[in-house]
Order: structure tokens, then sequence, then C-alpha cells
């Protein structure tokens, strides 16, 4: 029995799972969010037991020692020394890792190296690591990336249409995100199938506040929404998804904003948010379309056209599509999503959707088709700490 803790550090955020192998039983399960202000909220879940509180957490250190304390104070271990692997959430790999790896000074330089890619993120990740490695002694850590299960895609579908020394200079491509949910999703429809991931074609509706979707052939990553950032594809919570590029520039000199606020309009005040001018929360949304405010409708209308037509795409490129598996809270708690995205799919994929069943069910693994569906249809909660912690004691054999 080996402990392994699963890490998600983000720019003001630590979200941590430790786990008990070989059955993988969650000991704890914390976060520190706002951290960098006085009143950062700390809480940590064990035995079902749920602490909070408020308290000033000032930096990653102070977040990794907090996190830390907790877990001795309420989880059963007794030592710090009792956790021998630490996986880390990395969210850009690059070209470089199409696996989880163990780290070394040369895979941590190359994610140094990859900020350029995801500046917001690869450094809040290796503060992470950086900070876990010091407090831990006897522990050693596996990055996890979200972009190394896209990396199978081929260059027709990674490539954008720009001048190709854009590529080989600037690395602007195609990565696409969500992967380590995306390949838990995919291989597990399969499972659900009783068939090797190696003979089935997917999609994977990965349906939070961010959002992406991933068409999955033979247990490969063919193509997904996500692109060069998490700003591209399927239209989401606050992002605005796929645009025409050329409105960025007009929007520039329309509205007076500078390219960086412009952007983050694009990123924290589009999406579900910007089209209703109600919430980001699918939830506020549903209970506003139900209750007919047109805004909220016109917002679910388009947020299910735009995923319909990528699931178009997908079964074009893939030829047959054998499961629909969707995920994330939208995708795992909204009744409404899924069966607005299924109404304009269906036919073309052969479903024969159980819309009864589809009403009653929230965040459990179900099956929503009938059986003589062509295409199944399945919601699958994802569960991305699950699979850091697994690649973790894999890749460490421990
Ligand atoms: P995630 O990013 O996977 O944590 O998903 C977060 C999103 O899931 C939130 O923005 C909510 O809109 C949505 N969500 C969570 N619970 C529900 C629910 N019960 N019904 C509808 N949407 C939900």
């Amino acid at each position: 029995m080996s402990k392994i803790l699963s890490v998600n550090a983000g720019s003001s955020s630590l979200k941590y799972q430790l786990y008990e192998t070989p059955e993988f039983d969650v000991l704890a399960s914390g976060q520190i969010e706002r951290i960098g202000k006085e009143d950062a909220i700390v809480t940590i879940t064990t035995n079902g037991d749920k602490h909070k509180k408020t308290v000033s957490v000032l930096d990653h250190q102070a977040a990794v020692a907090t996190a830390l304390e907790d877990i001795l104070k309420y989880s059963e271990i007794e030592s710090l020394d009792e956790i021998v692997g630490v996986g880390h959430r990395i969210v850009h790999g690059g070209e470089i890792f199409s696996e989880s790896v163990k780290t070394t000074d040369k895979v941590v330089q190359d994610v140094e190296d990859l900020s350029q890619l995801a500046p917001l993120h690869n450094p809040a990740n290796l503060t992470g690591y950086y900070e876990f490695k010091k407090a831990l002694k006897s522990a050693e850590h596996v990055f996890v990336f979200d972009t190394a299960f896209h990396q199978t895609m081929e260059a027709k579908a990674f490539m954008y249409p720009l001048p190709y020394s854009y590529y080989e200079k600037y690395h602007v491509r195609k990565y696409g995100m969500h992967g380590t949910s995306h390949k838990y999703v995919a291989n597990r429809t399969a499972e659900l199938l009783g068939k090797n991931p190696k003979d089935v074609n997917i999609i994977v509706c990965h349906l939070g506040n961010g959002a992406s979707l991933s068409a999955v052939k033979a247990g490969k990553v063919i193509d997904t929404s996500m692109g060069f950032t998490p700003l591209s594809g399927v239209m989401m919570g606050t992002r605005t998804g796929d645009v025409d590029p050329a409105v960025f520039p007009y929007l520039l000199e329309q509205t007076g904003l500078d390219p960086q606020e412009l952007i983050d309009v694009y990123n924290k005040e589009s999406g579900m948010l910007g089209v209703s001018d109600i919430s980001n929360d699918a939830r506020d949304i549903e209970e506003a379309t139900e209750a007919g405010v047109p805004r909220a409708i016109l917002t679910s209308e388009m947020y299910a056209y735009r995923i319909a037509n990528f699931i178009g795409s997908y079964l074009i490129q893939l030829g047959r599509v054998d499961a629909i598996a969707f995920t994330a809270g939208i995708g795992e708690y909204d009744k409404g999503v899924r069966r607005r995205i299924i109404e304009i799919v269906s036919e073309a994929l052969g479903i024969v959707f159980d819309y009864e069943l589809n009403a009653k069910v929230r965040g459990v693994e179900v099956e929503l088709s009938k059986p003589n569906s062509k295409t199944k249809v399945f919601i699958v909660p994802t569960d991305e700490e699950l699979v850091i912690a697994q690649d973790t004691q894999r890749i460490l054999g421990i």
C-alpha cells in the first residue's frame, strides 16, 4: 500500500487528492482558493467530513504548507514521509510529451520552456511542483499533461492554414486540452461497450465550464475542438469558442479596448455568460430557459448547435460512431443540454435516445440510448485526479 498525491496547481488555486493504493481509496481531498489573498478559502474533506476555514495564504509555498498541515491533521496518515508519489497536472506538454513522465531536470526544463505556449498555466503548475518537491522529501514526482492524449493527431488535423514557417518558428498548431479526461472517458466508454478500444470509434464531449470534444478512433485522437489555446472550439461558460478571427481587429477599433482587454472579454465575459447576460453557470441558463427567457433560450440553442456541428464533422472523419460519451459538470448533470444536442444529431447517427432516463439521471455512469440504438450514448463521469494518481503509480512502480 502506498500513498499518492494528485495535484492541480493553478495561478490562484491548489486542488489535491490523497489516494491509497492498490484500491485508490481517497484519504483526503482538498482545495485552496484565492491564493495570494488574506482571506483564502481552505477546505479539506476526509471520511466524508468537510473542514473549511478562511485564512491568509499569500503564496504557493504557504498553500502547500497549509495543505500538508491539514492532511496531517485530518487524514489517517501519521507522517508526510508516507507520501511516496506525487502526480502533477501540467497543462502544456507541447510536441515533446505524448505520455506522462517521471520528472528529471530535463523534463522540468522542457516544461519551463513550454511556458511560452501556456504562460498562465505552466508556471503555476510548476510552482506547485517546486513547493511539493521541497516539502515532501521522500516523494518522487510525475507530470501528467493535458495535451498528451491529443498528440496522436495527424498533421492534416493539427496544422492551421497559416504560413508553414509559423509552425516551425512559433510552434503554432492545434494542441488540444482536457486530454486526461478524454483518455479516461474514451477508454471507459470502450469498456462499457464491451469492446477493445482498438475496435471502436468514440466522440467524447467534455462539457464543463471549459469544454472540448474529441474524435477517438481505435484509441487515438484524430481531432479535438480546442486548439493552440483553450479558447477555440465550442461555446463555453465564459469563452467564445470559434469566432471569425477578423472580428478581433475590428472590435479593437470599435471598442477602443487594447488586445489584452479584448482577449479577456473573449475568455472571461463571452460564451454562455456573454450571450445570456445571465450567468456562466449552466444551471442558471437551464432554469431561465425553462422559464422562457428569450436570451437564455438563444444561449441554450447556440450551445447545442455548435456542439452538434463538431459531432457532425467528427462523424464524417470517423465514418462510423459507436458511442458518444458526455462528461464533466454540464455533460454529467445537465439533462437539457444533452437532450438538445441529441435531438439535433440523433437522425444522422441512428440514435434511439431514452429521453425519460436522460431526464432522471445525473452524475452517474449510465447508458442513455436504447438497445436498438446504432450509436450508443453514455454519461461517463470523468475523474482526472484518479488518472493522474494511477499514472503516477504505474510510472513510479509503487
Ligand atoms: P466543471 O468545469 O466540469 O467543474 O463543470 C462546471 C459546470 O458544470 C458549471 O459551470 C455548471 O454550469 C455545470 N453544472 C454543475 N452542476 C450542474 C447541474 N446540476 N446542472 C447543470 N449544470 C451543472
